[in-house]
This record gives structure tokens, C-alpha cells and sequence, in this order.
């Protein structure tokens, strides 16, 4: 089941990038893991999927420890200060930092493992209340706030759209943040301006995001079915 999921995401994934005149091989599917069973994700991983995806880092640090060591994990959940440390040491790319705070505690930690960490800035597009990310208009400011920091590299933007009922919807909201990472990459902010990641899209609509410029699609349901609550 999982093996099929996964085959019929990445014709989908293939379809959309060339319908838009992009290289597929530009667009990396995250295997979104959250309370998915560690013999859940071997099984993605026995089908040939390394990039995963998780959002609590108690539950995740257990299933990494178990897991291959060849495989890559992207945090994409909320992070707290008191788990920054365990963060930088368990995940390749930190996908939610919206605050300089965090940033200057992962880069300590990434500093201290000697390590240069990957990180993406969430952006909270739009500017909803109870959503987590830095607001359009300051995203620049944070970014050159960052870049000051020697073991964290920028390499690009991350976003949740506001719940819609049809993916078209949100099209409007990844064409912004597109747009945003053009302005910025033009001002030079990220660690490469040649090639910014754009992480955006999930189950129901990674093929708009894909069609808007996401790099990253982060995808669960789609993948693993419907989660246990
Ligand atoms: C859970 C989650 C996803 C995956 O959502 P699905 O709809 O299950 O594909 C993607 N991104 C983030 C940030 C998530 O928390």
C-alpha cells in the first residue's frame, strides 16, 4: 500500500513539475512520518523513500535512533527552545524557524556539534493569528539577522496556507511566497540564490504548490493514510 501511494505521488509529482516546463528532479518529496509506527516508515523506506518529515522532536528522536542511519529527517513541527539542542542533532534541515531566538540557540547547538545546519524560514503568508511564522514584511530582517550566524545556512522558505476546501484556493498563497523568495534571492539573503527551497503543498495540494515553485512537498496522508489521533 505504501510502495503504491508513494509510486502514484511521484507520477503526480512528475506530472505537474513538467506540465510547468520544470525539471521533476527539482521537486523532493518529504514523507511526512508524524504518529506513523517506525515499521510504517521502513516500509517507505524499503520502497526507496529517505526524506522524511516530523513534527514532535520526543517521538521523532525515537524513531530516527531506530531507523537507517541513511535516512534524512526534516523537523517541520513547532520548535521550543528546550529542544533546540536535540534538534540540530537530529534533523538535516530545520524547516519552522520564524524567530531570531531559535535561530541563535540552533546555531549554538550546531556550533557546539560542529556541524553547518540547514534551515528554512516559515512564513506565516497570511498573517493568520494561531499560525506559527514571521510575517511577509519582516522576513528580510530575520534573514539578515541570520545570516550573521556562522553555522546556520539559509536555503529558503517554508509555508502552511490557510485552510481551504479546494487546493486552487490556495494557489494564490504559494504564488506569494514564490514571490517573496524571488524578492529576497535577488537581495542575495540565502546561503545559495541560485537555488532557494521552496517547501510548500501537502496531500491535498502539492501539485498547485509544485505548479507555483515548491522544491519540497511535504506529504503524510497521501502516503501513510489518515493519522491515529
Ligand atoms: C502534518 C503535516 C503535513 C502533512 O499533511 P498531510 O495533509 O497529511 O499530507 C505537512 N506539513 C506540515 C507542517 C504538517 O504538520
Amino acid at each position: 500500500m505504501i510502495c503504491s501511494n508513494l509510486t502514484t505521488i511521484k507520477k503526480k509529482i512528475t506530472a505537474a513539475a513538467q506540465g510547468c516546463n520544470r525539471n521533476p528532479g527539482d521537486v523532493r518529496l518529504v514523507a511526512v512520518s508524524k504518529k506513523m509506527d517506525v515499521k510504517l516508515i521502513q516500509q517507505a523506506c524499503d520502497c526507496g523513500q529517505i526524506l522524511f518529515g516530523e513534527n514532535y522532536l520526543q517521538e521523532a528522536k525515537g524513531k530516527i535512533n531506530q531507523l537507517d542511519k541513511k535516512l534524512k529527517w526534516h523537523f517541520i513541527g513547532h520548535l521550543q527552545s528546550n529542544k533546540a539542542r536535540q534538534a540540530a542533532e537530529l534533523f538535516q534541515v530545520i524547516e519552522t524557524v520564524d524567530r531570531l531566538k531559535i535561530a541563535r540557540l540552533l546555531d549554538k547547538h550546531a556550533g557546539e556539534l560542529g556541524k553547518k545546519l540547514d534551515i528554512l524560514i516559515q512564513v506565516n503568508i497570511a498573517g493568520e493569528q494561531q499560525k506559527a511564522g514571521i510575517s511577509p514584511e519582516r522576513t528580510r530582517e530575520l534573514i539578515t539577522n541570520i545570516s550573521e550566524l556562522a553555522n546556520l545556512h539559509v536555503r529558503g522558505l517554508m509555508m502552511i496556507p490557510p485552510f481551504t476546501k479546494t487546493p486552487e484556493e490556495s494557489r494564490p498563497w504559494f504564488h506569494q511566497v514564490k514571490q517573496l523568495s524571488i524578492d529576497l534571492a535577488q537581495k542575495e539573503l540565502f546561503h545559495d540564490n541560485e537555488s532557494v527551497e521552496l517547501s510548500m503543498g501537502m496531500s491535498g495540494d502539492f501539485t498547485v504548490a509544485i505548479e507555483e515553485g515548491a522544491t519540497l512537498v511535504r506529504v503524510g496522508t497521501a502516503i501513510f493514510g489518515p493519522r491515529p489521533n
